[in-house]
């Protein structure tokens, strides 16, 4: 049997899902029930699995499956697809899962072209030696421009001082949807193949198999033949964890060298290297989208190793008679921090949903997380009694809340912070590079809210192939990107395409950026009136519509001016035996404003919370009453 370990690398939607579920599906591994029960009937979802993850579209642990495949010449290849997350949020993840690959899969939506994210992934992919395939995904687009895409690619390939060798990379043209995939220009449009056999060729050809002459991961590990690194010493190191309530941490890792088997005894190194003799209890390997026990495996494969006690990200599993630990890997710093508190707003604990309420199940429930979240930090804050949650950006935080809210959880959080770090006795902030692809018409409110912020343009211009679209790159502190996607989808109606990676760390050139409105404050508890709102018509946009119950202190609405405003949304229209004109009975009121999760945590202010139950999500005053507020200014 031939492997081949490929990282498939790809941005948000650009169809590395679908693209895998494909190559899943047409290798003849299941069976039509098998796939019809895993995907509930419908193509595109076997990959990706949790709720959240199909929501949004991305993916956000690294998943590793695997696909066997005979060539029509009879050769059977095991394919070891690696998943890599497509967010820069999860960008740490990216390049420890990167070290199990020895090639790997750039998919590329035929219309958008490389993006930012494929670009830091792809980077981290090129340092690493990996050689990549480009996949032109979506080529079944009428808008589709695959020279330009092929283009683009090679340019952003040289301008990550690629090697020769990676610059000639194989294209294959394919669409996931339709399930088809050819090497052949003259077949993207016309003559189509069936299926995606010349993807599987193309791999096969392309990716080296482990420790082949001239293969990178070889070369790194310091053998230059398969019977090399078979015959070395066990070395294998955890590049990725999954978690299982039954048997706890599971380590996820590239066998380098020697073998390692079912029941072993191990030499277990943990990150800074102290060792310890433990037991394997479980040794699995991946087949297909599961993992299924074996006897052992052998250098270069993918494993999961089960009950060895202090798994982490970066231990070594070594050879018991002659232990040595592979050198550390970096795991990426967090770069945003919130306090997490339990919910104290009036409508605390009212949610029939609501499960779990107290700060020590809330507590358990990110100690809990930390198994598997390798850029998650938690800490106990001093002064009060809140939790500081610290991750690598807004959506990583954001999706832990959002899953924490589905499981029942209430909680509130306060506004995300920036973590500043000191450097050479300055203070230092992350900074990115921020991508905008927006229609013409929109350019000038782009520029303005993003200028507005502070960020250094790098570039404008027209979209390569895509008539009527402009490309923009910014340099941008963290800090100022906090809000900023609202804020250009409204100005542009949800056009706007938005990215951002990180750069690194400079010193702190610019003022603190706060909100340019003020909010309407609830007055009193009660439910929102449309009498009420109506006459609030002018003050400005609503997050609450008729019915809703509210507590005094909540923001209900979006002042048009920058002072904050008590107002009353739950006054009742006093009946009265007057025959009222028709200009009262119909009530104008604007729709309100739908503030998903995290617009909310972008939204508030220092002063400000997001209160999160099962079933909604609200932002309220940290001082409730205005007394105190006036009070604590
Ligand atoms: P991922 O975020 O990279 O995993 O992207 P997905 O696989 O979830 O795909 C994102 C969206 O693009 C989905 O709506 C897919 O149906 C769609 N998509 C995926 N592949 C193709 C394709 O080949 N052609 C077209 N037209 N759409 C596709």
């Amino acid at each position: 049997m031939q492997l081949r370990n490929l990282a498939v690398i790809a941005h948000v939607d650009h169809g590395k899902t679908t693209l895998t579920d494909r190559l899943l599906y047409q290798s003849g591994m299941f069976r039509q029930e098998e796939l019809d029960k895993l995907c509930g009937g419908q193509h595109g979802l076997i990959m990706d699995s949790g709720d959240l993850e199909r929501e949004r579209g991305i993916t956000i642990t690294a998943k590793t499956c695997s696909i066997r495949w005979t060539s029509p010449v009879g050769v059977a290849y095991k394919f070891n697809l690696i998943d890599t997350p497509g967010h820069a949020d999860f960008g740490g993840e990216v390049e420890r899962v990167l070290n199990m690959a020895d090639g790997c899969l750039l998919v590329v939506d035929s219309f958008e072209g490389p993006m930012p994210q494929t670009r830091f992934v792809l980077s981290k992919a090129l340092a690493l030696g990996l050689k990549p395939i480009l996949v032109i995904n979506k080529s079944d687009k009428p808008s589709a421009r695959p020279d330009e895409v092929v283009n683009e690619v090679f340019d952003l390939l040289v301008s990550l001082n690629a090697p020769d060798h990676a610059l000639d990379f194989p294209v294959v043209y394919a669409s996931a949807r339709d399930g088809w995939a050819t090497t052949h220009h003259s077949q993207i449009k016309e003559n189509r193949p069936t299926n995606m056999l010349a993807l599987y060729e193309t791999i096969a050809a392309h990716i080296p198999a482990p420790y082949a002459p001239g293969s990178s991961r070889g070369a790194a590990a310091g053998y230059s033949t398969m019977e090399e690194a078979l015959a070395a010493p066990l070395q294998m190191m955890i590049t990725s964890l999954a978690y299982s309530d039954y048997v706890g941490r599971i380590g996820v890792g590239r066998v380098s060298a020697g073998t390692v088997r079912n029941g072993q005894t191990v030499a277990f190194f943990d990150r800074n290297g102290k060792m310890s003799r433990q037991r394997i209890q479980k040794l699995e390997s991946f087949e297909g989208l599961k993992r299924v026990e074996v006897d052992s495996a052998s250098a270069g494969d993918i494993c999961a190793v089960i009950g060895v006690e202090g798994t982490e990200i970066g231990a070594t599993i070594a050879c018991p008679d002659n232990p040595k630990a592979m050198p550390p890997i970096k795991v990426d710093e967090p770069t945003i921090t919130m306090s997490f508190r339990v919910n104290d707003s009036p409508f605390a604990g009212k949610d029939p949903k609501s499960k779990f309420v107290t700060g020590r199940q809330i507590w358990d429930r990110l100690e809990k997380e930390l198994e598997k979240n390798v850029a998650l930090r938690i800490a106990r804050d001093e002064t009060s009694d809140a939790m500081r949650v610290s991750g690598r950006g807004l959506l990583h935080l954001g999706i832990l809340i959002e899953t924490m809210r589905r499981e029942g959880f209430e909680l509130q959080v306060g506004k995300p912070e920036v973590i500043l770090k000191q450097i050479d006795g300055q203070t230092c902030e992350p900074m990115e590079t921020l991508i905008i692809d927006c229609p013409e018409g929109y350019q000038g409110d782009v520029m303005g809210a993003v200028l507005g912020r502070k960020c250094e343009i790098i570039s404008s211009d027209n979209k390569a192939g895509a008539h009527g679209w402009i490309h923009m790159e910014f340099k941008a502190a963290t800090r100022s990107l906090i809000g900023l996607r609202t804020q250009l989808m409204t100005k542009t109606k949800g056009e706007a395409i938005i990215h951002h990676t990180i750069l690194g760390y400079e010193p702190v050139k610019i003022e603190p950026i706060v909100r340019p409105q003020g909010v309407m404050i609830q007055m009193d508890t009660g439910s929102v009136t449309a009498y009420s709102l109506d006459r609030l018509f002018d003050r400005g946009s609503f997050f609450v519509s008729p019915g809703m119950e509210v507590y005094e202190g909540q923001i209900v609405g979006e002042h048009c001016k920058d002072t904050d405003i008590p107002v009353n949304a739950v006054i009742k229209k006093q009946l009265s035996n007057m025959r009222t004109t028709s200009k009262d009975e119909a009530a104008k009121i604007k729709p309100a404003r739908e503030m998903s999760l995290e617009n909310c945590m972008e939204y508030i202010e220092d002063d400000e919370l997001v209160e999160i139950v099962p079933s909604e999500i609200r932002m309220r005053k940290k001082w409730l009453k205005e007394s105190d507020r006036k009070r604590n200014k």
